[in-house]
């Protein structure tokens, strides 16, 4: 039965130890060359970063379009209600195309985001 145990013991650590390689490895340090777990922030020996450093960034060329279209769909709101009735179906166009455009876009910069 101690046996038994003991087996069972061995094959268990044996499995995690398994599973565990899989996401815990050794990497080199790229500074000094010595071997460092690659779930450390950063080398324990020289302070190297081992992760990458993520920056959350998002294209700015996507914003200005996003801000234009924010701009037409206000300009729209506002002379919607100043604008006789002719000029309420120009408007209505321009504000469909004001808030499709705040859509698209802000999908756009969605999609982009790193
Ligand atoms: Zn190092």
């Amino acid at each position: 039965m101690v046996q038994f145990r003991g087996i069972l013991d061995l094959v268990l650590r044996k499995v995690l130890r398994n599973i565990l390689s899989k996401y815990m490895a050794l990497v080199k340090c790229n500074e000094c060359g010595k071997a460092v777990s690659n779930v450390a922030p950063t080398c324990p020996n020289c302070g190297n970063p081992i992760q990458p450093i993520l920056i959350e960034q998002t294209a700015k060329m996507w914003k200005g379009p996003v801000l234009i279209a924010w701009l037409v769909l206000i300009a729209g709101i506002f002379l919607f209600l100043t604008t006789n009735e002719q000029g309420k179906e120009i408007v209505k166009f321009a504000m469909y195309l004001g808030f499709f455009g705040i859509v698209v876009f802000k999908v756009i910069i969605w999609w982009n985001h790193k």
